[in-house]
């Protein structure tokens, strides 16, 4: 099945000279979402994950269906003010300044076996972000998976250390 069909490349969004890669078709097609989670499930199903990590939002919308076939549980990786209990924080930079991730701070047990998904891989500052607050906790990282990668921002480079999965590059 040709997923990238269900891509919409949008010129210029959200500023000049970026190519913003959008999903929203293929969330709405019940081949291609099935499809998509089929693969990233297909390649962790090994990996005895149990639980699955993803940034918010839409790391939500393929770790919780990953999360379901793989039998696991699911944590949510937020913006800042958003979870409503302790929180550990993790900030890394961006071309122009910075963003903060949060995450519960009982949210992963030590030891516990950590999938991260996100529905796209660009320079990997996020999900960096995200390991390390799971390694913070104690977590063991088996894998980090995207329906998107974006090749020439080196986010690979960047999870060198990591197991990295993508269904389609770009
Ligand atoms: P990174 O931290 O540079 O790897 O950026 C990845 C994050 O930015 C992901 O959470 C994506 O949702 C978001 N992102 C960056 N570029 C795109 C895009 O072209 N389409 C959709 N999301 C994007």
């Amino acid at each position: 099945m040709d997923l990238k069909k269900y891509i919409a490349d949008i010129p210029d969004f959200p500023e000049p000279g970026v190519i913003f890669r959008d999903v929203t078709p293929l969330l709405a097609n019940k081949d291609a979402y099935q499809e998509s989670i089929r693969l990233i499930s297909e390649f962790a199903k090994d990996k005895k994950v149990d639980v699955i990590v993803g940034p918010e939002a839409r790391g939500f919308l393929f770790g919780c269906p990953v999360a379901l076939a793989l039998h696991c549980g699911f944590v949510p990786v937020r913006k800042p003010g958003k979870l409503p209990r302790e929180v550990i924080s993790q900030s890394y930079d961006l071309e122009y300044g910075s963003n903060e991730i949060q995450m519960h701070s009982d949210s992963i047990q030590a030891g516990q076996n950590v999938l991260v998904v996100d529905d796209l891989l660009a320079t990997g500052g996020t999900v960096e972000a995200a390991i390390t607050l799971i390694e913070k906790m104690g977590g063991n990282v088996v894998g980090t998976a995207f329906l998107i990668e974006l090749e020439a921002l080196k986010g690979r480079e960047l999870l060198k250390d990591y197991d990295v999965f993508s269904v389609l590059k770009y």
